[in-house]
């Protein structure tokens, strides 16, 4: 499928890369990677995202050229979704009008584009945007390899999640040769957070709940509210309770503006909680997997904690 790609690349000139909302690291560092290939391959790329990037993205090449926006503006030949089981996930008005390139590696990847690459082995998506580069026979700048390192980082967990093996460390060592740093990298993403994200993870934290081995936070708009914190600053909290000795599941609820709560799921490993997350109209990996639900908290809580309280490993 990476020579069906190139090919389609190849045949055209304009590009809108895009990823899914709420971009995490590997969404936002495989299309600025993706958007740097394709230029040195002498194209036209943008990268447009619904909700911008995040603060601890910034410092990222090129980072402060995407463009944020609702809806498809201008003219493009082909839209390449990175990091997204389906359209939807990247909530852009205006791509389906256009030919599409899905290249990803979630396990709920389903082939809703006209080129459809998706390797759920792949630790990031941003190795499937390395391996295209080598097969374009385009060198890795300084720049691109810092934006694969970056999204290998975060989706890797700091290389620690399950599927992490010999290859990811190999993938890691050629982008440090090819000029990643990756002291600054994990400078940025660790050691850049907002005082307002501090006081959200103190809140979450003085929520936390446990049940055998399940554990589970969540965070009201009230709450939010009261510490100034925006939505980027949930990422990554559900890992504090995911990192108890003995908690084998986590679950973090966020109560949206309109009452409905985002969930995200965390597992070391034993339940796949990608499927529970598809049973609530989500998705994700195995380990890691998000989804929406009504509220109240209460009802989103006991939806979910039934679902994961079925699993023998969470007894
Ligand atoms: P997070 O909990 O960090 O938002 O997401 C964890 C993983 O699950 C990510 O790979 C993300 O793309 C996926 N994910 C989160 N929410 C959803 C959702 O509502 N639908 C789908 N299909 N995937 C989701």
């Amino acid at each position: 499928m990476l020579k069906e790609v190139l090919k389609q690349i190849e045949q055209r000139q304009r590009f809108l890369l895009t990823s899914h909302a709420r971009p995490d690291g590997d969404a936002v560092g495989s299309a600025l990677a993706c958007s740097q290939i394709l230029r040195l391959m002498g194209k036209e790329a943008e990268v447009v995202l619904r909700d911008g990037v995040p603060r601890i993205y910034q410092p990222l090449p090129f980072a402060d050229r995407v463009i944020t926006a609702e809806s498809v503006n201008g003219k493009y030949e082909a839209a390449i979704i990175l990091e997204c089981d389906s359209i939807q996930r990247t909530r852009l008005q205006g791509l389906g009008d256009h030919f599409l390139i899905n290249i990803d590696h979630h396990v709920s990847g389903r082939p809703f584009a006209h080129v459809n690459w998706i390797e759920p082995k792949a630790v990031a998506t941003a190795e499937l945007v390395y391996k295209l580069a080598r097969e374009a026979g385009v060198k890795i700048s300084p720049e691109i390899a810092t934006c694969i390192y970056t999204a290998v980082l975060t989706d890797t967990g700091s290389f620690m999640f399950e599927g992490t093996n010999e290859h990811t460390f190999a993938l890691a060592r050629e982008l440090v040769l090819a000029g990643a740093d990756p002291a600054r990298c994990a400078r940025s993403v660790y050691f850049g957070h907002s005082t307002a994200k501090m006081r959200l993870l103190g809140a979450a934290l003085s929520n936390l709940h446990r049940e055998g081995s399940l554990a589970w936070i969540w965070v009201t708009r009230e709450q939010m509210e009261h510490v100034g914190a925006k939505e980027e600053d949930c990422e990554g909290l559900v890992n504090y309770a995911l990192s108890i000795h003995d908690v084998e599941v986590a679950v973090f609820f966020r109560e949206l503006p309109d009452g409905r709560f985002r969930v995200s799921l965390r597992s070391k490993g034993q339940l796949n909680v990608s499927a529970v997350a598809e049973q609530f109209g989500g998705g994700g990996h195995e380990c890691a997997s998000g989804c929406a639900l009504e509220g109240p908290l209460s009802m989103a809580v006991a939806r979910v904690v039934e679902r994961l309280r079925a699993h023998p490993s969470v007894q």
